[in-house]
């Protein structure tokens, strides 16, 4: 029979929902509750026949005497460890123990706590943490978050990707408090403060897109998308934000822009310019009629020319038209280039043109070789050496310069005159479609438009110096050329 003061410890013993064991300091079990003789499959008795190290997963079967000590010294001891139940199943186990007296000897009570459900939780939150970061370490977007106390800012941290977009590392916004407004651009400093404060007044607020200086200080566009966080009540606690570099696809923006402003200046341009002749053609076709009537059938014939004229006329234009449209959509194949070969070429299909004038061309020995479509670029250099020799005036004999210089990896070649010469107003403007400076000179004013759209897609620049009327004219355009400028045998076209 029991005690019963025996009986209230067993009752004690057996209460709760951990397991409990007592074991003497070698480790041999003298006495376990219910619940750890359940959760282990042993009876009672089977583990009272075993010791503490028996029941313990072997990494940590031998640290069983070390945790002994230690009792020792704290005298409550709390640690996890690993349990094996008769089946072979591991069980994460949380244990608190210290020391008691057992029946007058000195022995270990174990309270053990099966954590696996916690353990689970704990292994998927790290996965998922690891996760957050290899994502958010992935991206060139960066996240911040900022603490809100009483309508203010607190604290804001950064995830690390905010050096690639600003070039500033999570601690310099740390040292410095402003860095987030003054690396804005000053145009856009308001917008990105009435955002925050709208933000602090908790209202909803919609994304934004601003400057701001990289630390290289480069120009750099942002968008920044923010989330807030409020209580059950609504006052806010904190917000999210995630900044993306919107750089390049502004730059498209704007590009899209320009292409359509010049698309506009065009149709308005093509209009406007194939409109003319179309009137002479209507004009003309009516006095005709009337010439008719009146048997003056030698006027007549007179104004049939003009119509004819005024139809050549807009036919140069649509030729000259298409011409230009074909460029950016047609780019041969891409091949290296002898320029000298190309010149004169050029200079032979110009000798009609040439025949007229006694223009002096002296082409430099050795022109570099370039990289380019050949029939464009032969098309850019015929077009400004025509207009060297159109435009050269009644200065007696006219002269005209074909050269080069290689700079690194660019060539710069030009055709230089003197000819009439280009009032530096106008240097842009003769790029422009249709723009002549004398209307009544011949020629459709497309030729240089079309110079410049074939060096554009080339990737290339072209322009003009002048320094003025009456003081000749150099055109120049840098295209791409090779290393030292040399032919590669084998390669070359043209
Ligand atoms: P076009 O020669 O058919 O008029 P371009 O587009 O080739 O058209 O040239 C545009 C205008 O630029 C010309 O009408 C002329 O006024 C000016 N220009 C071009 N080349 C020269 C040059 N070498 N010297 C002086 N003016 C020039």
């Amino acid at each position: 029979m029991q005690s019963s003061g025996e009986g209230k410890y067993r009752e004690l013993f057996e209460l709760g929902s951990d397991g409990l064991i007592i074991h003497d300091l070698n480790g041999k079990m003298l006495d376990v509750n219910r619940i750890i003789c359940d959760r282990l499959g042993y009876s009672r008795e089977e583990l009272l026949q075993m010791t503490q190290v028996e029941i313990e997963a072997p990494e940590c079967a031998e640290l069983v005497s070390e945790r002994i000590f230690q009792i020792f010294a704290d005298m409550l001891h709390v640690f996890e460890t690993c349990h094996v139940a008769r089946d072979g199943s591991r069980i994460p186990t949380e244990v608190c123990c210290r020391l008691i007296d057992y029946d007058g000897q000195q022995a270990v009570l174990s309270a053990a706590r099966d954590i696996t459900e916690r353990k689970l939780i704990e292994i998927r939150l790290s996965e998922s943490e690891a996760r957050y970061r290899r994502i958010t370490e992935g991206l060139t977007d960066y996240q911040y978050t900022v603490r809100v106390e009483n309508g203010s800012a607190i604290q804001t941290t950064m995830s690390p990707a905010c050096a690639t977009v600003t070039g500033y590392m999570p601690e310099d916004f740390a040292v410095d408090p402003f860095l987030w407004i003054t690396m804005v651009v000053p145009e856009d400093r308001e917008l990105v403060r009435g955002q925050v404060e709208k933000i602090l007044a908790g209202e909803d607020i919609l994304p934004i897109e601003h400057r701001i200086i990289h630390k290289n200080g480069e120009l750099r566009w942002i968008s920044d998308t923010t989330i807030l966080f409020k209580n059950e009540s609504g006052q806010l606690l904190a917000y999210d934000g995630v900044i993306k570099d919107i750089t390049e696809r502004k730059q498209y923006e704007h590009l899209l822009e320009d292409k359509n402003a010049e698309l506009e200046r065009f149709t308005y341009t093509v209009s406007h310019d194939l409109k003319s002749p179309l009137i002479t053609i209507q004009g003309y076709a009516s006095v005709i009629r009337s010439d008719i009537e009146k048997g003056n059938y030698l006027r007549a014939v007179e104004d049939l020319r003009r119509i004819d004229g005024a139809a050549a006329k807009m036919t140069a234009l649509l030729n000259d038209l298409l011409n230009l449209s074909r460029i950016g959509r047609q780019i041969n194949v891409i091949a290296l280039i002898d320029m000298n070969r190309l010149v004169n070429d050029a200079l032979m299909q110009l000798e009609g043109v040439m025949a007229h004038t006694q223009a002096e061309v002296v082409v430099q020995p050795h022109l570099p070789s370039v990289l380019g479509d050949p029939v464009r670029i032969a098309e850019v250099v015929q077009n400004l050496i025509e207009n060297a020799v159109k435009y050269s005036g009644d200065i007696g004999t006219a002269r005209i310069e074909v050269g080069a210089r290689q700079d690194g990896k660019d060539c710069l070649f030009f055709v230089r005159d003197n000819g009439i010469g280009i009032d530096p107003r106008y240097h842009k403007s003769i790029f422009g479609l249709f723009n002549k400076l004398d209307a009544k000179s011949e020629g459709t004013g497309v030729g240089l438009a079309l110079v410049k759209r074939i060096i554009e897609v080339h990737g290339g620049r072209v322009w003009v110096e002048s320094e003025g009327p009456g003081t000749g004219s150099k055109f120049c355009f840098i295209l791409q050329g090779t290393d030292e400028g040399k032919l590669i045998s084998g390669r070359q076209i043209s």
